[in-house]
């Protein structure tokens, strides 16, 4: 879907932020780049829509070169969301929402019932909010269309900039929420940057850690834990988990791990006296478990509930990056 090929980003000042990169992102993959501050990860994702233009290598969108794209439809086709808010202040919500779809000289009828059924399904219903100045929003609503303006002329890929990283911490968990719950509805390949580990773990399939230009560790969030490639790595995701927390039993922590709303009867049963970090892995496979103990099902856990837990934490624990 997305390839970088040696890519190489040089600024004119000679800062190499990315230093060739080689890199897949697979169709309907919500991938996640995290690393320190100035490690490249604005760098890389502005390169993908041209934002930046690469100075060596070659990045493939559906296997032609962006350099190839017209430069508009290149960009129609990628939405684009930014940690500021950046909603247009003197247009409508429902304007705000409106640009692309007209840039693209969709039908007025398509147009606004596009709109509708985005507006509804972040929990916004137009009755109430088109009409609206984005400042008479809260920031968790502002961002929310923000959200849903990129995907307005349904692009078949997303980037996201440390988009919710602005927003208060309740405000930022439902937005995580919602664009998982988007993610599996309206299956989009989503690139989506942010330097914090809790997040990167509760949304990723595939989580790249970056330093100092370079990729350092690509894996699902369970292999970053269990498999850090090197001491960066550990030390990012925090020490002390791999060591003993991974070593818990899942009867003694099932009451914050288990998934609330269960919605289909799991394909696999474990013991609760299975660690935490063989249930990760196992997880890996497997969508959902069912957790039993002496033939009781005392809970259903998900890799999402798991690794929430693991991330909270490393929180928790002060060792977040
Ligand atoms: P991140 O998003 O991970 O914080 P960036 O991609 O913004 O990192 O920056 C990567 C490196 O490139 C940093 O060293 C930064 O100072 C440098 N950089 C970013 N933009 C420019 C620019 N326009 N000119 C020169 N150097 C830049
Ligand atoms: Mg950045």
């Amino acid at each position: 879907m997305i390839r970088f090929k040696d890519v190489t980003k040089r600024y004119q000042d000679n800062t190499t932020a990315i230093k060739s990169i080689n890199l897949e992102i697979k169709e309907g993959e919500f991938f996640v780049i995290i690393g320190p501050s100035g490690c490249g990860k604005t760098t890389l994702l502005k390169m993908i829509n041209r934002l930046i233009e690469l100075s060596d290598g070659e990045i493939y969108v559906n296997g032609q070169k962006t350099s190839e794209y017209n430069i508009h439809e290149l960009r129609w086709n990628i939405g684009y969301v930014l940690q500021q808010i950046a909603l247009f202040p003197h247009m409508t919500i429902e304007e705000n929402v409106a640009i692309v779809p007209e840039l693209r000289k969709w039908n007025q009828q398509k147009i606004l019932s596009r709109i509708q059924e985005l507006m509804n399904m972040v929990g916004l219903p137009p009755e109430t909010y088109r009409d609206r100045k984005p400042k008479e929003l809260s920031g968790g609503q502002q961002q929310r269309i923000g959200v849903i303006r990129a995907l307005a002329a349904d692009p078949a890929i997303l980037l996201m900039d440390e988009p919710f990283s602005a927003l208060d911490p309740i405000s930022r968990e439902k937005l995580q929420d919602d664009i998982l719950e988007l993610q599996q509805t309206i299956n989009k390949t989503i690139v989506f940057v942010t330097h914090d580990m809790q997040e990167a773990m509760k949304l990723g399939d595939r989580i790249c850690i970056m330093k100092d230009g370079e990729i350092v560790q690509v894996g699902t969030p369970s292999e970053i834990i269990n498999r850090p490639v090197n001491d960066f790595v550990k030390d990012f995701v925090g020490a002390q988990i791999t060591d003993t927390k991974v070593d818990v039993i899942l009867e003694n922590i099932i009451d914050q791990i288990k998934d609330s709303h269960p919605v289909s009867s799991p394909s696999r049963q474990i013991s609760a006296a299975t660690s935490l970090q063989e249930a990760l892995m196992i997880l890996t496979e497997h969508e959902q478990l069912s957790v039993e103990k002496q033939g009781q099902i005392i809970g259903t856990i998900t890799r999402q509930t798991a690794l929430k837990y693991l991330a909270g934490d490393i929180e928790k624990r002060g060792l977040k990056p």
